[in-house]
């Protein structure tokens, strides 16, 4: 966990007890962990407690005072920037609710302007990077030097076994991207259920995150927000303790065996592309016979024929059934648009 940044703490501050008796238990796990609290809560739903607003800082300066830990709360507009600063928390993070929003992250960006406090962003609920980019931007053009990225996962309409779609893609992109931001995994909000946060962990440690937030409280089934998500600070520690970090490695120290299995790779996806490459070029062949015959690009029976032959063999292979279909998917698409191409010249 060396040099691995580790945000816990509550979804929401609810009371002083609450928040104490979270922290001394987190301090006890160890004094790095970044103490997070949400003071004011996006709540997607009216009615819904929406945290106990600006009461609960004095609590977090309490956190930092008697048992030495950093703090960490949401910002969602300028005022409460003002009064986050004010009561000298360490770390403000933009939340997915309002990284959409361009506007509100200027309001934020033009209040840090002068503050030298750590600001996160999460990414925006939906899958943008470019949304996330913007957010990023703003915050640095105000002058804040240290910012980091938080993936939260992303919403979808059709829920599946995340409470947010995790789409590694989209962070690995931005890690590619920006290289030097740290980039943490809030598997808490990814997960939505206690359960699943050690094999999420573990994903981020292989994917080289730099850090997690994992919401953890006191007495995780009375929490006011988020209940079925949050561990006592026993799991918490349980689950600190059995991630495996991957260690870094500089080009120079990696041995010989992994350099030539890079290469092969490397190799290997040269064929893959040049294979896609000429299976393109027949897909346009068919697509001048269909325009000359004036048949349709899209054949579902045909189209069923290969989907049917790729799980067959793609099974055959240990590929995964997720795998083929998004993979088929891409290769169909790119198809139908050469063809779309032909057709209209
Ligand atoms: C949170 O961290 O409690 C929170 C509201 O997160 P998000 O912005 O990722 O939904
Ligand atoms: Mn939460």
């Amino acid at each position: 966990m060396k040099n691995k940044i580790i945000f816990s703490g509550p979804c929401s501050a609810e009371t002083e007890t609450q928040v104490m008796q979270t922290a001394k238990s987190i301090a006890a796990i160890d004094k790095q962990i970044i103490f997070r609290a949400g003071v004011w809560k996006p709540r997607t739903r009216p009615n819904s407690f929406e945290g106990v607003g600006q009461s609960a800082l004095p609590w977090l300066s309490q956190v930092k005072k008697e048992y030495g830990l950093r703090t960490a709360t949401e910002v969602a507009n300028a005022k409460h920037v003002e009064v986050a600063l004010k009561h000298q928390v360490d770390v403000l993070w933009i939340g997915a609710r309002t990284t959409v929003n361009p506007f509100s992250v200027q309001e934020i960006a033009d209040a840090l302007k002068g503050s030298s406090v750590y600001v996160f962003i999460k990414n925006p609920v939906n899958p943008d990077n470019q949304l996330w980019i913007g957010a990023l931007e703003r915050v640095s053009n105000s002058g804040i030097r240290d910012i980091g990225l938080i993936h939260r996962g992303f919403a979808v309409y059709n829920k599946s076994e995340f409470r947010n779609e995790p789409m590694w893609q989209i962070p690995i992109d931005m890690k590619m991207t920006f290289p030097n931001l740290p980039l943490v995994c809030d598997i808490s909000h990814i997960s939505g259920k206690r359960n699943k946060l050690f094999s999420l962990a573990q994903k981020a440690a292989d994917l080289n995150f730099d850090g997690l937030m994992i919401e953890s409280h006191n007495d995780p089934d009375k929490a006011l927000s988020d209940a079925e998500q949050q561990v006592t600070p026993i799991h918490l520690k349980e689950i600190l303790t059995k991630i495996l970090w991957r260690e870094q490695h500089d080009q120079l120290s990696i041995d010989i065996p992994l350099q030539q299995m890079r290469e092969e790779i490397n190799t290997l996806d040269d064929n893959i592309l040049e294979l896609i490459g000429k299976r393109m070029l027949v897909a346009e062949g068919i697509g001048m016979i269909k325009k000359k015959q004036n048949l349709p690009i899209l054949q579902l029976g045909r189209w069923h024929e290969i989907l049917d032959q790729s799980f067959t063999k793609g099974s055959q292979l240990g590929l995964s059934s997720d795998f083929i279909t998004k993979y088929l998917d891409a290769i169909h698409i790119e198809s139908i648009n050469k063809q779309n191409k032909i057709m209209s010249q």
